[in-house]
């Protein structure tokens, strides 16, 4: 197996576009479970550890600039403010050892349908900045970034330099259920991201369908019915959270059944709907 080690951007760029073959390499929280089980063996790695751009973030264009190689520690202690929805998930990721190694470039990469960056970064319309030397940057919305299981619209000479994410302007939520709490693939998952000034409000499922996914319905019903003023309708809240759940397709895995599952995302909509309207009401009232 050949070892590729650039140390910058362009020269990863080119080591892809020379070996598309060659499996990028950030953290390794995924890349080498599956290299000791042997699910797969690539003819060569793409080592990104050495490129330092991948792990600066900045604000750029109105949206901050993560780049694929921060890792979920960094997310934590430097963005809480900036994208709380995103910091909330990388606090349930793995353990601290995972969060000081695993990046959101890597939750990306892998695409897994249960990684726990995605419904935030779905959320807050989040894009992704891939870019290849023959072709140049992509940008690509969140919501068309994932294709399949474990599948994204990454392109084998592609690499994925950043996430861009507005940063908040109202209360965000990240709600996981799993088996306990603490090392443990989400089950399901949701994301909730206020816009107050937009009077709309975005939302992301993980773990409930082949792909991460919106809640179109859900998000369509609230611009239209939803108060800004004044508590929340009951009857609203419930159908906001049967909305949601419909949009799941999940299947029955050893995590958890589908039917829990769709059940889960109503319950875990209709929380985190409810706790962001109560910060949401509180700002106002300050
Ligand atoms: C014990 C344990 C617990 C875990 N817990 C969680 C959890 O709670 N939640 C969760 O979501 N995940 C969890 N994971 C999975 C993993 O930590 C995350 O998916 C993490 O974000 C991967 O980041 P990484 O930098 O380690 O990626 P890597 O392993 O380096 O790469 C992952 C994938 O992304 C690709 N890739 C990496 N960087 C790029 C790039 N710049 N461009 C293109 N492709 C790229 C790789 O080729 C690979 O396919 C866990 C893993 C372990 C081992």
């Amino acid at each position: 197996m050949d070892f590729l080690r650039p140390t910058t951007w362009e020269e990863a760029l080119a080591a892809k576009a020379d070996r598309p073959d060659a499996v990028p390499i950030q953290g390794g929280t995924d890349v080498m479970v599956e290299l000791n089980f042997d699910v797969r063996r690539p003819a060569a790695l793409l080592d990104l550890g050495r490129v330092a751009e991948l792990r600066a973030w900045g604000m750029e264009g109105g949206a901050c600039r993560v780049g694929a190689g921060v890792p979920y520690t960094t997310i934590i202690e430097e963005l809480g403010g900036t994208l709380p929805g995103l910091a909330q998930a990388s606090r349930t990721v793995g353990s601290p050892q995972i969060r000081n190694r695993g990046s959101v470039g890597g939750n990306l990469g892998a695409a897994s349908p249960a990684g726990d960056c995605h419904p935030p970064l779905l959320a807050a319309d989040a894009v992704i900045e891939v870019e290849s030397r023959e072709r140049g940057v992509r940008m690509i919305p969140a919501t068309e970034f994932y294709l399949g299981v474990k599948r994204s619209a990454l392109e084998p000479d592609e690499l994925i330099r950043a996430a861009h994410v507005r940063p908040a302007t109202g209360p965000q939520y990240f709600s996981k259920v799993g088996t306990r709490n603490a090392m443990v693939i989400a089950v399901c998952s949701f994301a909730i991201v206020l816009r107050p000034e937009e009077r709309r409000v975005g939302t992301g499922l993980g773990s409930a369908a082949p792909t991460p996914r919106r809640a179109h319905e859900a998000e369509d019903l609230l611009a239209r019915e939803l108060d800004w003023e004044a508590p929340l309708d009951p009857a609203l809240l419930r159908r906001f959270g049967e909305l949601c759940a419909a949009a799941a397709a999940p299947i029955d895995d050893v995590r958890g059944s589908a039917a829990y599952r769709v059940h889960a995302i109503g319950v875990m909509a209709r929380r985190t709907l409810a706790w962001a309207w109560n910060d949401h009401l509180g700002r106002r009232a300050a």
